[in-house]
């Protein structure tokens, strides 16, 4: 792994998403996974915090999958991510949707020093199975959002099950992601995510699965099932 100094990037893991970029919103390709999650949490997500006329910051925002969602539901959209080519695809894909989202190269950590308190809502999803220290991230996460505000974050548990649907299964049988998207290590259990937003100032409200049926090929959320991928709602006390 190498890391970009005092920042919290694997620069590794940056140049995966720098490769793919220009097929980020094919809806075949390699991030097919993302496009058909996506419906499942932008309805979580504003279920849970209605966004519209919301200040939203989605961090690690990729090819702008979410922001647009977001975008589209009536949300002041901001997206950060550390990719330039993924940037770059979210940017050129707005243009063409007209999606007006405010992308910006930076991180979690970096943009926190100037925007402390400004967001009603930040999201954070697919991306803490990214970096070198997630809880360095969930911290950014919380000094962004407004005190009463809400968080969003997903990941994949790590356990023998997430290990065979998600990597065994996504990447090697169903090939549904390129082969190394996910290293198992960096798999972060329901428990230790909520212990380190508690540790955050974070209340955990809600903890919601998303399964895959192999034989539907369809998603769902599932409250019952967070043994693979899940999605956390925490607010931040007033
Ligand atoms: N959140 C998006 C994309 C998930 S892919 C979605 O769910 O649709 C993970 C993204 O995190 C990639 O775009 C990658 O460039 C970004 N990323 C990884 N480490 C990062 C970091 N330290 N800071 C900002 N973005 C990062």
């Amino acid at each position: 792994m190498t890391t970009t100094a005092n920042q919290n990037v694997d620069e590794a893991e940056i140049a995966k998403f720098e490769r793919m970029a220009s097929r980020w919103w094919d809806l075949n390709g390699e991030f097919k996974p993302l496009h058909d999650i996506n419906p499942l949490r932008a309805n979580y997500i504003d279920e849970r915090a209605a966004v519209a006329e919301k200040k939203v910051l989605d961090i690690g925002c990729g090819g702008g999958i979410l922001c647009e969602a977001l975008f589209q539901r009536g949300a002041n959209v901001t997206g950060i991510d550390m990719g330039v080519a993924p940037l770059e695809v979210a940017k050129l894909h707005g243009l063409e949707t007209g999606a007006q989202v405010d992308y910006q190269h930076t991180t979690a950590e970096a943009f926190a020093q100037n925007n402390a308190n400004q967001f009603d809502i930040v999201t954070c999803l697919e991306m803490l199975e990214h970096v070198p220290n997630p809880a360095s991230t969930i911290d950014a996460c919380t000094a962004l959002v407004k005190p009463g505000g809400d968080i969003f974050f997903s990941t994949i548990n790590r356990n023998p099950k997430a290990y065979g649907v998600a990597i065994l299964g996504a990447e090697y049988l169903l090939k549904l992601l390129p082969k190394g998207t996910h290293e198992y290590g960096k798999f972060i259990r329901p428990s230790e995510l909520s212990r380190w937003a508690r540790e955050s100032g974070l209340v955990v409200n809600n903890i919601c699965g998303i399964t895959y049926n192999v034989f539907t090929k369809k998603y769902k959320l599932n409250p019952d099932d967070i043994d693979v991928n899940y999605l956390i709602h925490a607010t931040k006390p007033l």
